[in-house]
């Protein structure tokens, strides 16, 4: 595709503005690059966004947020805000899950590591003392993490420095970045019901179970969880993305709603801008896609210009599977004194990855009753469901999909909020559709999942593209899904095209 040579008006263009577009906007602004970030919506935040009704501020996906902690290096949206000259307001969540699983498995993972393993081993006192060996080993790499500047791996400059620095953990997380939890896991726990737990661990925010989870994944969420603790933003988890784009204006970069990019314009191969919804073509030095990969290459630029290395990414790694969700407004009265904020409901095993099998549930209420309206709670609940389902309907069967699919989850919830069908004030369905037309994420897919066992995380791809002046950030790129981690994208992405820039 060519396009007209214009003098490029901005260093960078970033289209999207999900946590890992922002992060990288500002990170670049914070260093004197001139950015505009384009938004096909009317706010910002992507699957960290919001959205109100009758009273309820509802979250529209992420509610269970690491990397709010105040030490080490691995709290990178303290971190990223604060490079802005922001902060927020955090309140600690004591207790990062409670699982309601099968065989009456029922614990919660407390902020305080040795509560959280005492409970397990209550649970399983034969395998005492792998429990301990196997998280454990998780620290081990969140500490090497946890030792250096989380920058872009593709900058031989940062590497080298950082290796002089710390040597020893950059060692440690080489000998675990192509490794996955399943295989540490069994070199420690033999009980079955353990290792499906261990699954459950990962699948909750990998969407695969513990064999084709990284390690190097794992050993943040396992670790962070007790260390930096799990944190809610206080008014939401949007505040996030408001507060990164007060940090981004006052930088003198600036963001566009109702910016929907429709193709990425190049010359001579190499990508020099973008053209809008309405034609509008705007011109910058690098261009960063925060819109996944599968929208990137198979929307954004046309079929003949996709690189065999994004093939070749795509033969590793396909779409995960959307999410139901139901967001709910209820009577407080339903939640007994003592109820944690996210719970995991799943009654057979077998029904792990299957569609609608897992349910996931958080009540951000609990922490911050301002969200909801006096003596009421927000209940938001999703389980992962596939476009497929929901696709081909006619206007009446989506509708009656959709009341069947609520009802059900709704029943199955009454398991653990006995009386939650007549204590509902207010709800909301949402399906793989309204993710896909609300986030513009194809097939409104939560994010790339391996094919197969892969080594660990060798194969996630990193921020520049095989298009030279294109680069991608969020969760389809190192270290995968999750805010903190799609905030670690964004800061190798912004250190990348900063280098790139000659502002590093
Ligand atoms: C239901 C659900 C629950 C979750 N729970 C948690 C949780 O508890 N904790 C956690 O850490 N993570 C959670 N996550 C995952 C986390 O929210 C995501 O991994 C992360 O927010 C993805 O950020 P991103 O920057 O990659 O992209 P996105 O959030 O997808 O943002 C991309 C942005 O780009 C915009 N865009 C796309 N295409 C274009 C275009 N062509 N032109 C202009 N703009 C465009 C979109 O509108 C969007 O704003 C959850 C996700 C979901 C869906």
């Amino acid at each position: 595709m060519t396009a007209a040579i214009a003098a490029p008006a901005y260093d960078a263009i970033v289209i999207g503005s999900g946590i890992g577009g922002l992060v990288t906007a500002t990170q670049l602004a914070a260093k004197g690059a001139k950015v505009l970030v384009l938004e096909r919506y009317l706010i910002p935040g992507g699957s960290a966004g919001w959205f109100e009704r009758q009273g309820y501020r509802f979250d529209v996906g992420a509610s269970m947020i690491f990397g709010f902690g105040d030490r080490g290096t691995t709290n990178l949206l303290t971190r990223a805000l604060a490079d802005v000259g922001q902060a927020l307001e955090t309140i600690p969540d004591p207790v990062q899950i409670h699982y309601h699983l099968p065989n009456q498995l029922d614990l919660k993972v407390h902020r305080d590591y040795e509560a959280f393993l005492q409970e397990l081993i209550a649970q399983f006192p034969q395998e005492a003392e792998g429990i301990r060996r196997f998280y454990d080993e998780c620290w081990q790499v969140f500490n090497c993490l946890n030792a250096m500047p989380l920058l872009s791996l593709e900058e031989p400059k940062y590497l080298f420095n950082v290796f002089l620095q710390h040597p020893l953990a950059c060692l440690g997380l080489v000998k675990y970045l192509p490794q996955n939890v399943g295989d540490i896991a069994r070199r420690y726990i033999r009980n079955p019901d353990l290792l499906k737990f261990i699954d459950m661990e990962c699948y909750c925010w990998s969407v695969v179970p513990a064999t084709m989870t990284p390690m190097i994944n794992a050993g943040m969420v396992f670790s962070d969880r007790h260390y930096g603790g799990i944190n809610y933003p206080k008014g939401g988890v949007g505040r996030i993305a408001e507060k990164l784009v007060a940090g981004l204006e006052a930088k003198g970069s600036s963001i566009r709603y109702k910016a929907r990019v429709t193709r990425i314009l190049t010359e001579k191969g190499r990508a020099i801008g973008v053209e809008l919804a309405d034609g509008e073509k705007l011109y910058a030095k690098r261009i960063i896609s925060n819109a996944t990969r599968w929208n990137t290459f198979g929307e954004l630029l046309p079929p003949q210009q996709e690189p065999a290395q994004e093939q070749r990414w795509q033969q590793r790694y396909r779409q995960s599977p959307s999410f139901l969700s139901l967001h709910l407004g209820v009577k407080a009265d339903l939640l007994p004194a003592g109820t944690e904020c996210h719970h995991i409901l799943l009654e057979n095993w077998d029904e792990l990855e299957v569609e609608q099998g897992t349910i996931f549930v958080s009540i951000p209420t609990l922490l911050d009753p301002s969200l909801a309206p006096p003596d009421r709670h927000i209940i938001h609940t999703f389980t992962p469901s596939w476009l497929g389902e929901w696709d081909n309907l006619s206007p009446s069967e989506y509708r009656d999909r959709k009341a069947a699919a609520a009802a059900k989850l709704i029943q199955r919830l009454e398991a653990i909020f006995p009386g939650l069908s007549s204590a509902i004030d207010y709800q909301e369905v949402g399906t793989p559709r309204t993710h896909r037309r609300f986030l513009g994420r194809q097939n409104g897919t939560y994010g790339p999942i391996p094919r197969r066992k892969l080594a660990g995380l060798l194969g996630m791809p990193f921020n520049r593209t095989a298009i030279p002046g294109l680069y991608c950030v969020g969760d389809s790129t190192f270290p995968g899904q999750g805010l903190n981690a799609v905030a670690f994208s964004g800061y190798a992405c912004g250190h990348r095209v900063a280098a790139d820039l000659g502002l590093v």
